[in-house]
């Protein structure tokens, strides 16, 4: 590896699951700018739910996301029950009962709900709005905390797709990270919700982790193959733990390095591709017979908060704390405290935290930013047609282009750039070129690879 590719792959770049960035968004966004955003929807277009569970029955050391152990029930039933009345609350918002084409539980643990809360809130979603017969259903589980009860009820309520965060199934690497699930235990949860009727099973696998070498990950990946998911995330473990304070228990000298990190993710890839899975995007994976796989090849993938997704509604509505969600006039977050968020959402209100309202040019380089991640290569002009942009809104880029293609990073043709083999690993330097909101720091975003 060059010192050129190394430097680069040091850069703390964000991960760009949406443009502008979370850390953009601003308190000055309310609920009267979201319910105002909310009744200028196209009311026939559909859109797309994401429900969020903060909790987890386990913490796993790795975890960069805003979750609470569960320890007990109750605040776990309390938190279903104003799940389902924000459902309402926001529905009422809207210019009329809406049409769902994807659906996705998230978190935290969403299955650390009890089978009947979770039927709850199927049901008023089915209540507040049309579900369409071929909706992708989607939740995310926990194979050490999921029960026989809840595989049949996901079944029962038409789920089409469930993912896990398998991660690595060395034994001394999962007690490094405190997450113990044996490959036996996953196999299980496969086969529970393929028989339950879930077709689609997504795997996470992540590199990078404490004692974790390429030997270790191509096990992983040898078992993973054999349960034949349909889809496999490989994401590089970030270590911020001056941001998640669950990672300070992770010690800091067994983590790999950055020559030993890209080593990782480069033969897990390889592998993933000689066991018949298409390579999409920065980190996703896919058998070709799967909708991402097609997506891919049809340019028609998208990026949102979970990674790269098949869903091509323009508006996201989230449920739920600290829960993201996107229309076309701008982002919106939830209260991420859950007693302020359960507050407002009792009063009747929408439980809006932040939010960050779309300017013209963040629309444009969100559209660029978004094509650079999805299908490495952008054609700039297209872009500007698309927004009302000026031809040469991209002429101060032009300095920063220079240097990625001169180091081989990128091709040039005319406006279309494209991102090379060598670029790939590091394709979110490519995309915080045209991010007029990033400033270059050691402190807030994970390394690049
Ligand atoms: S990794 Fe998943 S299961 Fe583990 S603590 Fe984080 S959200 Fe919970």
């Amino acid at each position: 590896m060059t010192d050129t590719l190394k430097s680069y792959m040091r850069r703390n770049v964000p991960r760009y699951t949406s443009y502008p960035t979370a850390p953009h968004f601003s308190k000055d966004v309310g609920a009267k700018d979201y319910a105002a955003w909310l009744r200028a929807l196209p009311p026939k277009d559909p859109v797309s739910l994401y429900l969020h569970v903060p909790f987890c029955r386990e913490l796993c050391w790795y975890c960069g996301c805003n979750m609470k152990l569960a320890k007990k029930d109750a605040p776990v039933a309390q938190y279903a029950q104003t799940l389902n009345r924000e459902i309402a609350v926001l529905a009422a918002h809207l210019p009329e009962p809406m049409e769902i084409s994807h659906l996705h539980w998230g978190g935290g643990t969403p299955t650390a709900l009890v089978p009947d809360d979770l039927e709850r809130a199927m049901d008023a979603v089915r209540a507040n709005f049309y579900v369409t017969p071929d909706a992708e259903l989607a939740i995310e589980s926990d194979p050490r905390t999921l029960t026989d009860e809840m595989i049949a009820r996901i079944g029962q309520l038409g789920f089409t797709r469930a993912s896990f965060g398998v991660q690595e199934f060395n034994p001394k690497v999962q007690k490094a990270i405190n997450r113990i699930q044996p490959p036996e235990m996953v196999r299980w949860a496969v086969d529970g919700l393929r028989g339950a009727g879930v077709a689609g099973i997504n795997f996470d696998l992540i590199y990078g982790l404490p004692h974790q070498t390429v030997d270790t990950l191509l096990e992983t990946i040898r078992l993973c193959v054999e349960m034949l998911p349909d889809r496999i995330a490989l994401f590089g473990y970030a270590h911020v733990p001056w941001m998640a304070k669950k990672q300070r228990l992770i010690d800091e000298a067994a983590l790999p390095g950055v020559e030993a990190r890209l080593a990782q993710s480069q033969a897990a890839a390889a592998a993933l591709v000689a066991a018949g899975y298409v390579a999409i995007g920065l980190d996703h994976f896919a058998l070709p017979s799967d909708a991402m796989a097609k997506a891919a090849q049809a340019g028609t993938l998208r990026r949102n908060f979970q990674g790269y997704t098949t869903d091509r509604a323009e508006t996201m509505l989230g449920v739920g704390s600290t829960s993201i969600g996107r229309t076309p006039s701008g982002y919106i977050q939830n209260l991420s405290e859950t007693g302020a968020w359960a507050r407002a959402v009792e009063a009747g209100e929408l439980p809006v935290g932040k939010g960050v309202p779309f300017t013209k040019d963040d629309t444009l380089r969100g559209h660029v930013i978004e094509r650079i991640m999805c299908a490495g290569e952008v054609d700039l002009d297209e872009a500007a047609l698309r927004t009302g942009a000026a031809r040469d809104w991209y002429r101060a880029h032009e300095g920063a282009l220079a240097i990625l293609q001169a180091d081989g990073l990128i091709t040039r043709r005319g406006a279309r750039i494209t991102v090379t083999q060598k670029g790939a690993p590091v394709v979110r330097v490519v995309a915080a070129v045209f991010d007029a909101y990033f400033v270059a720091t050691t402190a807030r975003h994970a390394v690049a690879v």
